[in-house]
C-alpha cells in the first residue's frame, strides 16, 4: 500500500535559515504532502500568520513548537534566535542550547500523527542523524548555501592554498571552473583562524561532516542555471543526491506572505508600496546588511552618507539592535532624515525585503551577501553593491562580481569577526559606497552590461520554478523518492 508522505522540516534558529525553510514546506505541501515545521515558540509566532494562511487555503501544512532551552544553559530570556547573541559566551551557550534539543524533538516525533516518513533537517544540526536512525527514516539535510560556496568551501579544505599565504596575500583557488582570487582575511572562521574561535568550530565542523555524510541527500536552496558548473562538480564531490529546489522566496505570490516573510515589518506594507510607486522605474538603491552581521554604529553612518552622496533614491534598512539606538540618535540629531526627505526612506527594524525588491522601482540591491538576499537580489533581476561582512559572505561576493558579474564591491576587505565591530572601525568611506553605486546603476556601457545580465537572471530564476523548470522538477522528483523510500519502510511501530 502507498504511504501517505508526511515531511518533518527542523531548520536552525536564525532568519537566513529559517525563513527559507518556511518557503520549502509551502512548496512541499502544495505538491500534496503533508508538511509539519517544528520550530521554537517565538520563531513560530513570527509564522504563525503566514502557516495559518497557507493553510487555510487548503494546504497540508502545520506548525508545532517546543520550549528552547534558554534558561537552562544561562541565556537571556527570549534569547532564542542567532539575532539575539551578542557575544562570544552567549554563542557558546547557544550551542550547548542546540544540543538540547534532540530529545524534546524527538518526543514530539513520537507522538506526531500521521506518522512522519522523512525530515528535512538543517545542516547545524548534526544530532538529527541519530535521531533519524533510530526512526528510521531518511534525513535530507538543509544547506542553506550556494554550490559555488560548497565548492570553494571542498577546494580550500583539499588544496590548503591558504595555509601558506599571509593574512592579506591575495591567492587563486587552485583546479576551480572559474578564476577566483581570495584572502585568507576574506575566509569564514574555519580557514581564518584570526576571526574566531577556530578549536571550537573545528570540533562542531567535524561533527557537521559526519552528520552529512550520513544523510540521504541534500537540499539547496539554488537554481541549476545560476551555477550550473558548480552543481555538477558538487554533485561529484559529494556522491550524494542533490536537490536544487530554489530561489524558494519566489514561492511567496501573495503581497501579505511577502510582506510578512521573517517577521512583522517595522513599516506599514501599504505605506512602503506607495512610497515606491511614487519612485521613477529602476531608481531607487535599497540597502538591508542583512539579519546577524554586524557593523559598528560610525560605520553604519558612514553607509547612510554613502547613500546620501549617491543623490539617488534609497531605503535603508537599520536593524533593531542595541547598537542601533546609536545611528537612530546620529540620524535625528545629524538631521540626516531632514536632508534625505523624499527621496530616502529609513526601515528601523524588519524590513519587508522581498516585497522590495520585488517593486520595480528598485534599481539596485546593496546587500552583505547572504545567500538568501544574494538569490533574492538575483530574482529581482537588479545588479548588487556588495558589501560582506562576516562568514561565507566574501565568496557570495566573488560569485556575485565574478562568475554573474551583476555586482560591484565596496572593497571590504576582510571579515569582520562576530561580536568584534567596534575593533573595526570605519574602514569603506562613503566615497566607496556613492562609487560603487554609481557603477551599477550609472550610465555608460559596463553597468548597462551588468544591468542587463541582472534582468536575464531574473527571468532565468522565475523559469526555473515554473511548471517544466529545473527547480520544479527537482521538487518533484524529491517527492518521488521519498514516496519510494516510504514505500520500502518497515512499519512505523518499529521505528522507536
Ligand atoms: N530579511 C528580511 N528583512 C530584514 C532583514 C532580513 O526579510 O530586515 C530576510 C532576507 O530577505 C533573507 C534573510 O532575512 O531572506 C536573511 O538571510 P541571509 O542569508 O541573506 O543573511 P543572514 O541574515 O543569514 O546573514
Amino acid at each position: 500500500m502507498a504511504h501517505q508522505l508526511h515531511f518533518v522540516l527542523f531548520p536552525l534558529m536564525s532568519p537566513g535559515h529559517f525563513i527559507p525553510i518556511v518557503d520549502m514546506a509551502k512548496l512541499l505541501a502544495q505538491h500534496g504532502p503533508t508538511v509539519t515545521i517544528i520550530t521554537t515558540p517565538l520563531i513560530a509566532a513570527r509564522f504563525r500568520h503566514t502557516i495559518d494562511r497557507a493553510a487555510a487555503s487548503g494546504l497540508p501544512l502545520r506548525l508545532l513548537d517546543f520550549t528552547f532551552p534558554s534558561t537552562e544553559v544561562g541565556l537571556p530570556n527570549g534569547c532564542e534566535t542567532l539575532e539575539t547573541v551578542t557575544s562570544q559566551d552567549l554563542l557558546k551557550k547557544f550551542y550547548v542550547a542546540l544540543h538540547m534539543l534532540q530529545q524534546p524533538f524527538e518526543q514530539l516525533l513520537e507522538r506526531l500523527e500521521p506518522k512522519p516518513t522523512c525530515m528535512i533537517v538543517d545542516k547545524y544540526l548534526p544530532w538529527a542523524a541519530e535521531t533519524a536512525r533510530k526512526f528510521r527514516i531518511p534525513r535530507i539535510l538543509f544547506d542553506v548555501m550556494s554550490c559555488f560556496y560548497l565548492l570553494c568551501f571542498h577546494t580550500l579544505h583539499v588544496s590548503e592554498v591558504h595555509e601558506s599565504v599571509t593574512a592579506s596575500e591575495p591567492f587563486v583557488l587552485p583546479n576551480f571552473p572559474d578564476t577566483i582570487v581570495l584572502t585568507k582575511s576574506q575566509l569564514p572562521g574555519l580557514f581564518n583562524p584570526g576571526s574566531l574561535d577556530a578549536v571550537r568550530l573545528k570540533e562542531f565542523r567535524e561533527r557537521i561532516s559526519v552528520s552529512e555524510s550520513e544523510a540521504y541527500g541534500i537540499v539547496l536552496n539554488t537554481f541549476e542555471e545560476l551555477e550550473h558548473r558548480y552543481v555538477d562538480e558538487i554533485r561529484k564531490v559529494k556522491g550524494q543526491k542533490i536537490w536544487c529546489i530554489g530561489p524558494l522566496s519566489l514561492c511567496n505570490k501573495d503581497s501579505s506572505d511577502k510582506a510578512q516573510r521573517g517577521d512583522m515589518a517595522s513599516i506599514d506594507e501599504i505605506e512602503c508600496l506607495k512610497w515606491l510607486d511614487e519612485q521613477e522605474p529602476g531608481s531607487v538603491i535599497y540597502a538591508c546588511l542583512g539579519s546577524i552581521s554586524r557593523l559598528c554604529p560610525p560605520q553604519l553612518v558612514e553607509l547612510g552618507l554613502g547613500l546620501e552622496l549617491s543623490k539617488r533614491p534609497f531605503i535603508w534598512v537599520i536593524r533593531g539592535d542595541e547598537k542601533a539606538e546609536e545611528v537612530y540618535k546620529w540620524i535625528e540629531e545629524d538631521g540626516f532624515e531632514e536632508r534625505v526627505k523624499g527621496r530616502g526612506l529609513i526601515i528601523r527594524g524588519w524590513a519587508p525585503q522581498v516585497l522590495i525588491l520585488d517593486h520595480p522601482a528598485v534599481g539596485a540591491f546593496l546587500t552583505h551577501c547572504g545567500w538568501n538576499s544574494t538569490l533574492e537580489g538575483v530574482c529581482a533581476g537588479v545588479p548588487m553593491v556588495t558589501w560582506p561582512i562576516c562568514a561565507e559572505q566574501f565568496i557570495n561576493e566573488k560569485l556575485v562580481e565574478a562568475v554573474l558579474e551583476t555586482g560591484v564591491s565596496v572593497g571590504a576587505e576582510a571579515v569582520v569577526s562576530l561580536f568584534d565591530e567596534d575593533k573595526r572601525g570605519v574602514v569603506v568611506k562613503r566615497e566607496a559606497v556613492r562609487n560603487a553605486v554609481e557603477k551599477v546603476m550609472g550610465g555608460g556601457e559596463a553597468a548597462e552590461e551588468k544591468r542587463k545580465r541582472a534582468r536575464e537572471l531574473g527571468e532565468m530564476a522565475k523559469r526555473a520554478v515554473e511548471d517544466g523548470g529545473s527547480s520544479s522538477l527537482n521538487v518533484k522528483l524529491l517527492i518521488q523518492d521519498m514516496m519510494e523510500q516510504a514505500n520500502n519502510m518497515t512499519p512505523t511501530e518499529d521505528h522507536k
